[in-house]
């Protein structure tokens, strides 16, 4: 059994690679390419979700949405005021 206490300031990458983060991928990859957000810009983002006490088991907790799906799209902001990311 392991008892160790889950990480609440991962993302679903790291949660739970084969469960809601493969629909996040699937969702991700069904994006239209001028929707979808360069690798660096994407990566730049999740690296202020990261550091955000907003983040809770991979979802923002001020807008609710998985944080790895809304940095793929290049059209969002983070909703924190001021926002961490556009
Ligand atoms: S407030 Fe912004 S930086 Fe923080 S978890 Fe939400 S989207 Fe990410």
């Amino acid at each position: 059994m392991d008892l160790r206490k889950p990480c609440t300031r991962c993302l679903l990458a790291e949660i739970d690679p084969d469960g809601v983060y493969k629909s996040i991928r699937e969702l991700t990859a069904a994006l239209p390419d001028d929707v979808k957000a360069p690798p660096d810009i994407y990566e730049k983002r999740l690296s202020a979700c990261r550091e955000c006490s907003a983040l809770r088991d991979g979802m923002c907790s001020i807008c609710g949405c998985f944080v790895e799906y809304r940095a793929a799209n290049i059209k969002q902001i983070c909703p924190s005021v001021p926002a961490k990311w556009k």
